[in-house]
């Protein structure tokens, strides 16, 4: 994705409640999970890479769910299903020789250590090599091009700076992040400086949900500041996952009328 692009995504996303970032995340795997499905469930790195991930993460085997995909993702987690069942077989049938010592030997009869196969079967079960789950891997590439793009317009004219301040700002994860990437004095200074204003902006919204509670002040009416104890949620740990509505789950059907895919 050209540079140019990702500054437009990034002002449309600041506009948007939340964080940009998450949502814009959130699209990337959208739209790769799609591309996945419908172009690249054949494809041999791919399937190496999903049986060396163990699949998915959490969030993202969920997303994969949607009209007609039943097959394709019955074709790539059969195959990562199937790794798994070889790898915790090898595993079984060749566990770790006994190497204890005597002494090691007494000690569990106290508190018995568990059989020597075990952690074996748990690093045969476990991610192979560090492999991630591929969806997560795109979107950490995206982010660092959003993240890069994002610093380097707010100490600019007419860059992000102003869509920033008036925005819900980055989630504290992505924050970080952004804190990491940043090379120069000058762009740290004006990236704290509208985080801090966007997180005291809530800091005080939320000390008026406090204060409203309050039975001296409950005939207030309430402000902006109304969902801030939700907006915060976000603010600390990230966008809520996509809500799905996952399909009947009789045998054979993906519950989604076919869209000729
Ligand atoms: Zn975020
Ligand atoms: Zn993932």
């Amino acid at each position: 994705m050209s540079r140019h692009i990702a500054f437009y995504e990034l002002r449309d996303a600041l506009a948007q409640p939340g964080c940009s970032l998450c949502r814009l995340e959130a699209r990337v795997a959208e739209r790769y999970l799609d591309f996945l499905l419908w172009e690249r469930v054949n494809d041999p790195d791919l399937r190496q890479n999903l049986r060396r991930a163990r699949g998915f993460c959490r969030e993202h085997a969920w997303m994969l769910v949607r009209p007609g995909a039943s097959l394709s993702i019955a074709v790539m987690l059969h195959d990562v299903l199937q790794d798994v069942l070889q790898s915790l077989n090898g595993a079984v049938i060749q566990p770790t020789q006994e190497t204890r010592r005597p002494l090691e030997r007494l000690r569990t009869t106290i508190a018995p250590a568990p059989p020597p196969a075990v952690a074996d079967i748990v690093a045969a079960l476990e991610p192979q090599g560090e492999q991630i789950c591929p969806a997560c891997a795109q979107c950490r590439v995206m982010e660092e091009v959003y993240l890069d793009v994002l610093l380097d317009s707010l100490p600019e004219a007419g860059g992000l700076l102003e869509a920033y301040q008036s925005s819900d700002g980055l989630c504290l994860p992505h924050f970080r992040r952004a804190v990491q990437r940043v090379r120069t004095q000058r762009v740290l200074d004006v990236l704290l400086h509208a985080q801090r204003t966007v997180w005291e902006r809530l800091s005080h919204q939320l000390g008026e949900v406090i204060r409203k509670n309050d039975y001296r002040f409950h005939d207030e009416p309430w402000g902006e500041e109304a969902d801030a104890w939700l907006r915060v949620i976000e603010a600390l740990v990230g966008a809520a996952p996509t809500q799905l509505e996952v399909p009947g789950r009789a045998r054979g059907e993906d519950g989604y009328e076919r869209t000729g895919r």
